[in-house]
């Protein structure tokens, strides 16, 4: 056995032992705050199992691991439907970024830990009304105001704001010059006078989307993790750090093995579905996909335990897994009729297809929109001419709103 094999069963058998107390069936039914009491008492488990900050340095509580443990303990743990939501943003990109870009390292040794064990979380404040897919088009602004910042503006679609302690920020602190030359990067208090967090009701239910107001909130220069003016940089560091994530071939929708049994169960003219011709060729076609789209993995897989970059091809995945996740959703309430219209708020997104169709659309948008996607594939897989770029050295408060 290699040692990822080794890795990989230790994971396991962990992971096993407690999923009684933290998985799928102990979690059903919870609303969302018993269910982040939960994900904050697992998180606090993994700590103390040695599972947490995988390719972390050990100096701040991580393992000390490589990424590709990192990725089979995540692919593992999917599996279980552990209450991990919460945090995968704060784990993912603020808290790794605070470790390599704040001065103040004992302070970050203090948040990191907590953010380990699930008692603190941070959040990412990038999107904006203006400024999602062109990050470089933000408006919230970041003053000097004595020895530090004042800070206005508003953010939008924040993942979990509503329970984050603190986050990370790109500010716009110098607008006579290019808009991604005029940016600044900080953390900041999510509950300092001035923020103000507005959930937002998402199609499916859930508000774990947020509208974030910042009205004059005091930023100290030590809260500053860029140099002035440097902020997209960092901006982009924090959005390549993962450069290959744990990815699930079903779009992070039900798996294939549920369509097939929800096939045997009901009927298409008065016969099991799983008998016609156009359902078996829709099982057929998500098969193969998905199984594509898994050999790419294991090759992503295999060319980091070789040293080597994953390159680009990882953008396919999202994109084609969360499209053929919406078309299989859709196949299968139509396959339901009118009980496929049934609404349930508790339902999984990996377990119902309603809620799968009905969450599908952001899975569309967020970690990159499907055209952006393809841009990617176009420019860096297929090495076609950039897309035209007419604000491109133009001073920001010149570009027409
Ligand atoms: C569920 C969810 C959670 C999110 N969580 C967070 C979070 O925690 N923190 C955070 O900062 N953000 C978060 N976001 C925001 C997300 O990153 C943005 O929604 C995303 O970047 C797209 O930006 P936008 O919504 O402004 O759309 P826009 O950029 O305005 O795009 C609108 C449409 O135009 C297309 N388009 C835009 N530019 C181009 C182009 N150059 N070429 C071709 N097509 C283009 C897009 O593909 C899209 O279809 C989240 C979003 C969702 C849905």
């Amino acid at each position: 056995m290699s040692d990822y094999e080794a890795f990989r069963a230790r994971a396991r058998t962990w992971l096993q032992s407690v999923a009684g107390e933290f998985g799928r069936e102990a979690r059903r039914g919870l609303d969302v705050e018993q269910d982040l009491a939960l994900g904050r008492r697992y998180l606090a488990a993994r700590f103390d199992a040695g599972f947490a900050g995988i390719n972390w340095p050990t100096g701040m509580g991580g393992q000390g691991l490589t990424h590709i443990e990192k990725v089979i303990f995540d692919t593992e743990e999917m599996g279980f439907g552990m209450p991990t939501a919460y945090f995968g943003i704060s784990l993912g990109m603020p808290v790794p970024i605070l470790m390599r870009f704040c001065e103040d390292k004992a302070f970050v040794k203090e948040r990191v830990l907590k953010a380990l064990r699930g008692e603190e979380i941070w959040c990412q404040l990038f999107s904006e009304p203006a400024g999602g897919s062109d990050l470089a088009g933000l408006r919230t602004r970041a003053e000097v105001d004595g020895n530090g910042w004042k800070l206005n503006g508003q953010k939008v679609w924040t993942s979990w704001a509503q329970y984050c302690d603190y986050g990370v920020i790109v500010a716009r602190t110098d607008p006579t010059v290019p808009k991604h030359k005029g940016l600044t990067y900080y953390w900041v208090d999510m509950k300092a006078p001035g923020v103000e967090v507005r959930p937002i009701k998402l199609a499916g239910g859930d508000s774990h989307v947020n509208e974030v107001f910042f009205d004059d909130v005091r930023l100290e220069d030590s809260q500053r993790m860029s140099p002035v003016g440097g902020g997209f940089a960092v901006a982009m560091a924090t959005l390549m750090i993962e450069r290959y994530v744990a990815t699930d071939s079903g779009g992070f929708g039900p798996h294939l093995d549920l369509f097939v049994d929800l096939a045997r169960d009901v009927e298409v003219n008065g016969r099991p579905a799983i008998e016609d011709g156009r359902v078996r060729s829709q099982i057929a076609r998500n098969h193969a996909m998905r199984a594509g789209l898994e050999s790419i993995t294991t090759r992503a897989m295999l060319m980091m335990q070789a040293g080597m970059e994953p390159g680009p091809e990882g953008s396919l995945n999202k994109l084609v897994a969360v499209r053929s996740r919406q078309k299989l959703s859709e196949l299968a309430i139509d396959l339901q009729g009118n009980a496929g219209l049934a609404f349930d708020p508790h339902a999984s997104q990996k377990e119902n297809w309603t809620a799968s169709w009905l969450n599908a659309p952001t899975g569309r948008i967020a970690g990159g929109a499907d055209e952006m996607l393809l841009n990617t594939i176009a420019e860096r897989i297929l090495g076609l001419p950039q897309d035209h770029r007419p604000d491109k050295g133009v001073p920001f408060n010149q570009i027409p709103a």
